[in-house]
């Protein structure tokens, strides 16, 4: 949480990094702005207060910059501060809002300026309400409501050896949407069972992992799934050897990629072995033949390797994960 001594602080010594910056001309902005908002956002005007309806409205949402829609303040720091401007009492991200002293009108302000695109948003005051103590008092027509859409799901996949023991751990997360078990990694397309597991196809066993990233990170998957399987045993897990059961997280970009490396080193002193996880450009995923998919959910009762191999692994995890399953 910020407080007014952090607001001082980045007017003093530099703003945070925003995400991405976004410059753009003036004529550039006054083709995609109204009048109104070009004179606030880009010439530091300052609106009529009670002019905006904003004011009164404190539904759920969030908040983005007209100029540049980056997203800023969140529905759950807006509070009623009679001003007639909204007010907001924390930005959505320490680096969402940049700070700059402000001179004009013979007063002492901080003003308040969108990080991304440096349009004008209002000034930060220190009488908000507790505990942060801050008053971000805005101009309406600086901020567009983000309409609610339907949310934005992701994919990850994950091997870490038999692929129904790496299917029933991620079904029971909270944010999971589906888990799908197949193959993936290998060099022939639409691979069998029968040909992976003869260890030619290069293919791994592994599951797809289906997210909304507002209740699970990918961060948090990559945790967990090095921590629920032995990412130190190289084409193995257990009892079961071969690559087709190695330890694999496919990334799709460089930005999962270094996240990935970043948490294995942060993990590697907590083992006594060097992890050898393979981490692999994302190409294909195969989905497995239908007998695979949810088989410990619809085996536990029938195949022996369920009660001895999968039901004490998750049972370990629902321990060590309790405030993150269904
Ligand atoms: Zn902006």
């Amino acid at each position: 949480m910020l407080t007014w001594l952090d607001i001082l602080k980045f007017t003093q010594s530099g703003n945070p990094e925003p995400d991405e910056k976004i410059v753009k001309s003036d004529s550039e902005w006054k083709g995609t702005l109204t009048e109104e908002q070009y004179f606030v956002t880009r010439k530091k005007g300052t609106e009529r207060p009670f002019s905006s309806e904003m004011c009164h409205s404190f539904e759920a949402g969030k908040y983005a910059c007209v100029c540049c829609k980056t997203p800023l303040f969140d529905g759950t720091q807006k509070f009623d501060s009679g001003t007639g401007w909204p007010s907001f009492t924390q930005p959505l991200k320490t680096n969402a809002v940049a700070y700059h002293k402000d001179h004009s009108h013979g007063m002492y302000r901080v003003e308040a300026l969108c990080n991304t695109c440096d349009a004008h948003l209002g000034h930060v005051f220190q009488d908000g309400p507790k505990p942060g103590g801050l008053r971000y008092c805005m101009n309406a027509v600086s901020l567009e409501k983000i309409k609610a859409t339907s949310p934005v799901y992701e994919t990850v996949v994950f091997g870490g050896g038999c692929f129904w023991c790496t299917e029933a751990i991620f079904q029971n997360l909270k944010g999971v949407i589906k888990v799908v078990s197949g193959y993936s990694g290998g060099h022939i397309k639409n691979p069998t069972y029968k040909e992976v597991t003869s260890g030619l196809t290069g293919h791994a066993e592994v599951v797809e992992i289906t997210y909304d990233p507002s209740y699970i990170s990918f961060e948090d998957l990559v945790k967990i799934h090095l921590t629920s399987h032995d990412p130190t045993t190289l084409n193995r897990q257990g009892a079961d050897a071969g690559t087709q059961y190695r330890s694999v997280i496919f990334f799709r970009n460089e930005k999962e990629k270094n996240i990935i490396q970043n948490i294995i080193q942060e993990i590697q002193p907590y083992f006594d072995d060097p992890v050898v996880t393979q981490l692999a450009q994302f190409e294909y995923f195969y989905k497995a033949e239908d007998y695979h998919q949810n088989y410990h959910e619809l085996n536990k009762n029938k195949n022996p390797y369920c009660s001895v191999v999968i039901e004490p692994k998750l049972k370990k995890f629902r321990e060590l994960y309790s405030e993150k399953m269904k």
